[in-house]
């Protein structure tokens, strides 16, 4: 089982001001924060980050949004972290998150719903590599 996953708090909650209650979600679930930033991401970083999505009629919209302003990006750790953060955060569309989940407490639509998380081991692992070095996991 594998212990890490990648987050974002994305651009939408930054501007709302919810990094602090996102950011109490995160210990309150027991999540060990291994490293957190503040960044804003190139148009060239999102549509790299977001390669997986490039055919998607979403993509463009998605990667405007993601480099609009700054996001907190996160690798956190867990047992089970994947799974775990997933459940936390909730179904991509925030009309269908459960109750109590971040995306249905702070996201503001489909496209612009307040925070990311890895699918799966392989893709945390890689995120996290993306936005940080060794050095930077502690
Ligand atoms: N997205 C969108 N429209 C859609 C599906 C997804 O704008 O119809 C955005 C949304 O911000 C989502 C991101 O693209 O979080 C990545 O989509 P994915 O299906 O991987 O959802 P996630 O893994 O973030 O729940
Ligand atoms: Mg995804």
């Amino acid at each position: 089982m594998s212990k890490r996953t990648f987050a974002i708090i994305k651009p939408d909650a930054v501007k709302n001001n919810y990094v602090g209650k996102i950011y109490n979600h995160i210990l309150e679930k027991k999540f060990k924060v291994l490293s957190a930033k503040l960044i804003k991401m190139s148009k060239f970083q999102a549509e790299q980050f977001y390669l997986v999505h490039r055919d998607r009629p979403f993509y463009e919209e998605l990667t405007s949004f993601m480099s609009s302003g700054r996001c907190m990006v996160l690798a956190l750790e867990k047992e089970n972290a994947v799974e775990s953060w997933r459940n936390v955060i909730g179904a991509t569309n925030p009309e269908d998150a459960q109750d109590g989940t971040i995306r249905k407490l702070y996201a503001t639509s489909l496209g612009e719903n307040a925070v990311h998380g890895s699918d799966s081991n392989e893709n945390a692992e890689k995120e996290i590599s993306f936005f940080f070095c060794e050095s930077e996991l502690i």
